[in-house]
């Protein structure tokens, strides 16, 4: 990637109106959602520092954690492999994928006929997010062996639809206004165009719907994979990670091998974190932890090194502490006006720019020159890492990928002089500017000369016509410049204040103890029902007696007279007496799904629910109004406590659930209802009997 095509492309995204708009629109909303997040986690700062800890650990005993994790699984009953590649990961899930069983040889007498545009293909994969596969093509390669890949979280059918890759590595349609999804909806698959958001939204559940039942295969990515337990941990807002995980006989988790965390704890505290900095939630809509394969089932993971030993090696090590979250995006002046497609990298923004060095070779060396070393995604990460430090290294020629190749004599050595990915001109002005820093006086000269020169330019652009000449000031003037010059005002604060002494002190270095609110201490029960309806669930007090008379209400007012019911959860007389019919299976047409939460959690009104008899995990995804029914003394603080019960651990698979499935895929616009239930009613059931069915 040369200097001038990226250029290029940097202009190109400069002079698009409608990218521009959209740009701002999603930098503005995360921005603000991500600081209204955290304003509810006091601790953050320390939690951050913890966090960072924790990754550095890891990463720093990496071989001995994954040997940990791979026993664990395997235990367990997932199937490991190990790819040093882009090329072996592909290969072993070709294999999988052909090995598995056919949809024809299949059970699927409860599910509606596939599309006729799924018809004809031997093969379907239903694929939820994961940047590892874009890392490694993984839908190109499955295509050009005649498997049909349908990418199933919104943003992601979007792009895919449009043949294009994803611009944010959490908002991967953030370059695209409504009318553009209304016009490719038109004409892909046929509906009217429109630009009303919950109906193009609608109907991509209606498509996507059909392709979950009648996949042969799901492949999802990996947020976290515990070393303790041999867990793998999967956030989702839609619904459709709980579906490719859940509904087609094989499950392929592809993972970074560096994704590990200690134990189900620190899983607890990276949960605390990457929610609020990736979507502003404080907790995702579905936080799944699997820990074996369901009855029907084979799970696979698929460990992927592809640049990552390199990397963990060189000078960019940091860079694998990153928990994908996306902040440092949407914090950066310059993603901000450029997107992601102008990186021209599966990672864009400035973990990108660090990371796509490393992984994909010296090409992508100059990404790095597309920051201002403002600090700002340092500020916003939630780990931590020294971004700007990490783009500096990148700049003088220092990722590992330029280091081989400089080793085999294939690149130039490199200095901060004659650094790769820099312009003569680049060069020059740093040749300059080291002899300048190396005198104090020499510098505080010239100081003053450059800052009476900025001035002409800015904010005055219109006398001088900057961008002509340089490209700076392109899209938006540079900023007022200080009355006084740092070193001036530094003086001045010496004068007034003398020396200034700062103690930091981390609570987390003695035993681990979750700080809980005092609102929450005061009243689990009141800070539950707060949060779930801010997250757009509904809460229903009642008594054990009362309980299966009022869901039989909200039943009827719904005009529902079938249910997916979880055993021992309701008294299955009532409802008979009522005229509803239950099952204890699976059934797409069911329109409700009544499950047991095992608890709730008072900081973020989720519930929890596990694997079982008559399938809950399924009764609180498939239908369109999950009842989950939690009993009042069952509410914990928080997660932390609720990854500490030993069904936690025990279970197949174990998902929180916070508010109806959701999205913000077409322009940030909230809708509720994707692939998962569009409604979330919990019954809070008061009272001090040990069962919520009478025996
Ligand atoms: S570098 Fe930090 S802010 Fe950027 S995506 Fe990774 S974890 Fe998030």
């Amino acid at each position: 990637m040369s200097h001038t095509k990226f250029r290029e492309r940097i202009r190109t995204s400069l002079a698009n109106a409608t990218l521009q708009i959209a740009l701002d629109a999603n930098a503005e909303r995360r921005v603000n959602g991500r600081i209204n997040a955290f304003a509810s986690l006091p601790d953050w700062q320390e939690r951050r520092q913890q966090a960072h800890a924790v990754r550095a650990e890891v990463i720093d005993h990496l071989e001995e954690y994954l040997e940990q994790f791979v026993n664990k699984a395997e235990q367990n009953g997932m199937i490991v492999h190990r790819a040093n590649d882009a090329a072996e990961a592909i290969k072993i899930i070709l294999e999988i994928v052909k090995d598995s069983p056919q949809r024809s040889q299949r059970n699927t007498k409860d599910f509606p006929a596939p599309l006729p545009a799924l018809r004809g293909k031997d093969i379907l994969v239903a694929k939820s997010k994961s940047m590892v596969s874009e890392e490694i093509n993984l839908n190109h390669a499955l295509e050009a062996k005649g498997i049909r890949v349908v990418e199933t979280d919104l943003g992601e059918y979007i792009v895919q639809l449009r043949n294009e890759r994803p611009a944010h590595i959490i908002t991967p349609a953030v370059h695209l206004r409504r009318n553009d999804v209304g016009q490719l909806f038109h004409e892909k698959l046929g509906i009217p165009y429109t630009e009303d958001i919950p109906t193009l939204t609608n109907t991509a559940r209606k498509v996507l719907r059909e392709v979950f039942l009648t996949a042969d295969v799901g492949i999802s990515g990996v947020n976290f994979g515990v070393a303790e337990t041999g867990t793998i941990c999967i956030v989702t807002n839609e619904g459709n990670g709980r579906m490719v995980t859940t509904l087609p006989p094989v499950h392929i988790a592809l993972m970074g091998m560096e994704r590990l965390v200690r134990d189900l704890n620190d899983l607890a505290l990276m949960l605390s974190l990457l929610p609020r900095s990736a979507t502003g939630q404080k907790l995702s809509v579905y936080t799944q932890l699997l820990h074996r394969p369901l009855d029907h089932q084979q799970r696979h993971i698929i460990l992927l090194d592809n640049g990552r030993t390199r990397l963990r090696n060189s000078p960019l090590r940091e860079s694998l502490y990153c928990i994908r979250c996306g902040a440092c995006l949407n914090a950066c002046p310059v993603f901000r006006e450029l997107g992601g497609h102008a990186y021209n990298s599966v990672y864009p923004g400035p973990i990108g720019s660090v990371i796509s060095a490393g992984f994909f070779g010296s090409d992508f060396v100059p990404l790095a020159q597309a920051s201002s070393l403002c600090g700002a995604c340092k500020e916003a990460c939630p780990v931590d890492i020294d971004l700007p430090k990490l783009l500096t290294r990148v700049r003088a020629g220092l990722s590992p990928v330029v280091n081989d190749q400089r080793r085999r004599g294939a690149v130039a050595t490199l200095s901060v002089n004659n650094g790769n990915g820099l312009s003569w001109i680049s060069k020059l002005f740093l040749t300059i500017y080291s002899r300048v820093a190396r005198s104090p006086r020499l510098f505080a000269v010239l100081q003053r000369f450059a800052s009476l020169g900025a001035r002409l330019v800015s904010p005055f652009s219109d006398w001088i016509p900057l961008p002509a000449f340089t490209g700076w000031g392109y899209s938006k003037d540079l900023p007022r410049f200080a009355g006084k010059t740092f070193r001036d005002r530094w003086k001045d604060l010496s004068k007034q204040v003398g020396t200034y002494t700062g103690i930091h002190v981390n609570r987390y270095t003695g035993t681990r103890v979750e700080k809980i609110s005092d609102a929450v201490t005061v009243s689990l029960v009141s800070s539950f029902a707060e949060e779930l309806t801010k997250v757009s669930g509904k809460l229903i007090h009642t008594s054990t007696n009362e309980l299966t008379g009022k869901v039989v209400d909200l039943l009827k007012s719904c005009e529902i007279n079938k249910i997916h019911l979880e055993p021992n959860v309701l008294d299955e007389s009532v409802l008979e007496q009522a005229g509803l019919t239950v099952s204890h299976a699976p059934d797409a047409s069911i329109r409700a799904g009544v499950t047991k939460a095992i608890c709730g959690l008072a900081d973020t009104g989720s519930v929890l629910i596990v694997d079982g008899e008559g399938e809950p995990l399924q009764a609180s995804l498939l239908p369109e109004i999950h009842i989950a029914v939690l009993r009042a003394s069952d509410i914990l603080p928080s997660l932390v406590n609720a990854v500490a019960l030993p069904i936690v651990r025990d279970s197949k698979a174990a998902a929180f659930i916070t508010g109806p499935s959701r999205t913000g895929d077409i322009e940030m616009s909230h809708t509720i209802g994707v692939h998962g239930p569009g409604e979330v009613h919990v019954f809070l059931v008061h009272g001090t009997a040990s069962t919520l069915v009478d025996d």
